[in-house]
């Protein structure tokens, strides 16, 4: 059923990075909701297989030194049910529990949902507004990378081909005070991937907005932040004048498409409305502290 030509079970990061490299064309598989598709359908990149599902390295939460460090390997149930997430970055299990149903969350890893690169990753939005380190080990060693910008085109990241997503370092200190929410819009309320999703996070002060970070997914060609909207945002108090200004400069951050599933003027539409209520929402998550 599937044209598996090498299978290769890494024991360990470094075992897996070695293998990579050892082995060009090779493509790491962790949870294997995205791969095991691909290779039902027939995609040659996905012949060579190195798997590093469940490696206890990647399973890592550590909360220490106002950081909390999410290894890539957590599924989305593990995430959902991990206290640390619950109680600092809520709208990350928020995002999680929108994917799929209890079986692909049962095994896809919020690593595999950004290092393969979807444009609809429902994790993207809450992790643009959320800021963390991706840390990667190659073979030079381990660097750290920003999430925006690490989307690089449809289906592509960041990721040299013997790196490994470690995992995700937030700075729960620069987090304090940002309330933040995600929605999924999608024709179905289960198994469907988003025709727009949206993540705001807001953080005042003194009545005005002192922090707004903007996220789309299926807004452009990448996950993207938007700059401009949040740029018209700054020490504005949030009113409905406020609001209309951040959407209006919104138009120039997103370059929604027509596809089978959403022209680009109805996703538009979305794009503004989700805007409006997501802020909304996100402002009344800083009031209640998260
Ligand atoms: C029926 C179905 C419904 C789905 N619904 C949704 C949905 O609603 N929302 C959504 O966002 N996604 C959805 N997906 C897509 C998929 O489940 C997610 O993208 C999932 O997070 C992929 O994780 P995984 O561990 O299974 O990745 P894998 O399939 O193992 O890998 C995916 C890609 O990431 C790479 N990779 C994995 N881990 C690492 C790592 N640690 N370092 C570097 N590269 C790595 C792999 O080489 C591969 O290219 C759905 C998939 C299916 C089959």
């Amino acid at each position: 059923m599937f044209d598996i030509q090498h299978y290769y079970k890494a024991e360990s990061i470094a075992q897996a990075v070695e293998m990579l490299a050892a082995h060009p064309g090779s493509r790491l598989v962790a949870g294997g909701t995205d791969v095991l598709v691909k290779l039902r359908h027939f995609d040659d990149k996905f012949t060579r297989l190195v798997d590093i599902h469940a490696l206890p390295e990647l399973k890592k939460i550590a909360a220490q030194d106002g950081k909390l460090f999410l290894g890539s390997g957590l599924t989305f149930a593990e995430t959902m049910a991990c206290e640390a997430v619950t109680q600092y970055i809520p709208v990350l299990a928020e995002a999680c529990a929108t994917v799929a149903g209890p079986q692909i969350r049962n095994m896809g890893t919020i690593g595999g949902n950004i290092a393969n690169g979807a444009v609809s990753a429902d994790t993207a939005a809450a992790l643009l507004v959320l800021e963390p380190m991706l840390v990667i080990q190659g073979r030079e060693g381990v660097r750290r990378a920003a999430m925006e910008g690490f989307h690089t085109g449809p289906g592509q990241v960041a990721l040299a081909a013997d790196e490994v997503l470690l995992g995700f370092e937030f700075d729960l200190a620069g987090l304090k005070g940002l309330g933040a929410a995600y929605y999924k819009y999608a024709m179905r309320s289960a198994m469907d991937i988003a025709t727009i999703g949206c993540a705001a996070g807001v953080k005042m002060e003194g009545g005005r907005i002192a922090d707004l970070r903007l996220a789309f997914t299926v807004a452009a060609p990448t996950p993207l932040r938007c700059r401009r909207a949040e740029a018209a945002s700054l020490n504005q108090p949030l009113n409905d004048a406020a609001v209309a200004k951040i959407i209006a400069a919104l138009e120039e951050d997103v370059q929604p498409r027509t596809s089978w599933r959403a022209t680009r003027e109805f996703r538009m539409r979305i794009i503004k409305t989700l805007a409006g209520r997501m802020i909304a929402a996100a402002a009344e998550g800083a009031k209640r502290g998260n």
